[in-house]
């Protein structure tokens, strides 16, 4: 049962109870219900959206007291390709959605050079669900108590290839401190639940727009990804890309 559920079942039971006893008084308290545990809830009837709901009304860690808008993630049913970065900044925070502020435009345009887009064929999704403040890491109470939300994700997207963007993402999901210099560049394989996912790590946007060497690497990266998304036949008659610098 969704916490949100749990929550109106109280107010309905406590109504109840004034009503028998001195008369209406309103709902009585804020229980902060837990969710069901994660593996009842990846049962057939789970959904994206109502993911989504749950991230909305989750109060699990000390994000909620700090976030304005969770952003749940967003895109196509059954992608390509799963971007997972980080957390939500500030525009995301005020939208809901992730990767719109400056680094998700440069994400967006980094997808389109292989072929790629949150419209069409990819969704993009966080590490967690609500923006940490002052974009400051997650720390490692706030990726756990958010993890259940992204293995949902993935496991009902069932995306071909996953794409971790940045060293919190990848450090996070691949449950290691190895620096993201030697984590990037290299097609692992990321197990969830008893699914293995092709996995690719590349720098995140936003340390591409403070440092312009890490471009090249990047598009080295995304190249990667789309010979593999050729190999796979998923993405055919790509135009030789034109923007060599990843930006
Ligand atoms: N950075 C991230 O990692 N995710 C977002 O959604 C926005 C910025």
């Amino acid at each position: 049962m969704q916490a949100v559920e749990k929550q109106k079942l109280a107010n309905f039971l406590d109504l109840t109870r004034n009503y028998l006893g001195s008369g209406y008084k309103g709902p009585q308290k804020d229980y902060n219900f837990k969710e069901d545990s994660p593996v009842f809830k990846t049962g057939s009837a789970d959904t994206i959206d109502k993911i989504a709901e749950e991230i909305r009304a989750c109060r699990n860690c000390r994000l909620r007291g700090t976030r304005t808008n969770a952003a749940p993630g967003e895109g196509a049913m059954s992608p390509l390709v799963m971007v997972i970065g980080e957390g939500p900044g500030m525009d995301e925070d005020k939208q809901g959605r992730p990767f719109v502020g400056r680094a998700g435009q440069l994400l967006d345009k980094m997808l389109a050079s292989i072929g790629l887009s949150r419209n069409t064929n990819t969704f993009i999704a966080n590490v967690v669900k609500c923006r940490p403040p002052g974009n400051r890491d997650p720390d490692s109470e706030e990726t756990s108590s958010c993890a259940h939300f992204l293995e949902r994700q993935i496991l009902l997207l069932k995306p071909k290839f996953i794409l971790a963007a940045g060293r919190v993402a990848a450090q996070t999901l691949l449950k290691t401190s190895e620096p993201i210099g030697k984590l990037r560049g290299i097609f692992t394989e990321l197990k969830v639940k008893e699914i293995i996912f092709p996995f690719l790590v590349t720098y995140h946007p936003a340390a591409l727009l403070r440092n312009e060497d890490l471009k090249r690497p990047a598009w080295e990266d995304l190249k990667l990804l789309r010979s593999r998304l050729e190999a796979a036949n998923e993405i055919t008659n790509l135009s030789e890309p034109v923007n060599s610098g990843g930006g």
